[in-house]
């Protein structure tokens, strides 16, 4: 299912023919047919996403919170495009930090959605040919894991927790 998220972001890559790193997420995101909103809502709420009426295309709106990093906005954005491409049947989503906990109920149908949607975000903001093609040279000079994780975290600007997992999703760090 996963898997099906990170081709769905290739594809939406590939057909707008925006091209990072880094990726010009609030372009794509205007592309599919949302305006990206930043608010200063509460610590833990770090977006959410709310879809346009059926007969008017391209009024969707993603809100942000403005007080968290820009790069984990980005993130944030991304994932939110990512419920708006991938979970079609909801008006509205909204992402909680609190939304962690809910990774122990197990009979949670929104527990997959997340993880689609965060490996929707990862495939978008890294796509792994790109990942791959620049962390190569990297690991074959025997980088470290901070220069490596630090390095193409600004390349692709993104926060180093989110490359770190990408590097670990894409073989390129073991532990
Ligand atoms: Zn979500």
């Amino acid at each position: 299912m996963s898997r099906r998220a990170e081709r769905a972001a290739e594809a939406l890559l590939d057909e707008l023919g925006l091209a990072g790193p880094p990726v010009p997420v609030e372009e794509i995101a205007l592309a599919c047919g949302a305006v990206v909103r930043r608010e200063r809502f509460r610590r833990e709420l770090s977006g959410m996403v709310v879809r346009g009426a059926a007969d008017e295309p391209g009024t969707a709106v993603i809100g942000v919170n403005s007080s968290h990093h820009p790069r984990r906005q980005r993130f944030t954005i991304a994932h939110e495009i990512g419920h708006l491409r991938l979970h079609t049947g909801r008006k509205v989503t909204v992402d909680s930090g609190l939304r962690v906990d809910y990774r122990t109920d197990a009979g949670n149908p929104s527990i997959q959605e997340e993880r689609d949607a965060n490996a929707f975000a990862a495939s978008l903001l890294m796509p792994a040919a790109d990942v791959q093609r620049l962390a190569e040279p990297h690991v074959r000079a025997g980088a470290t894991r901070s220069a490596l994780v630090g390095g193409l975290s600004k390349t692709f600007d993104v926060s180093e927790e989110a490359m770190g997992y990408r590097l670990l999703n894409l073989g390129f760090l073991s532990y």
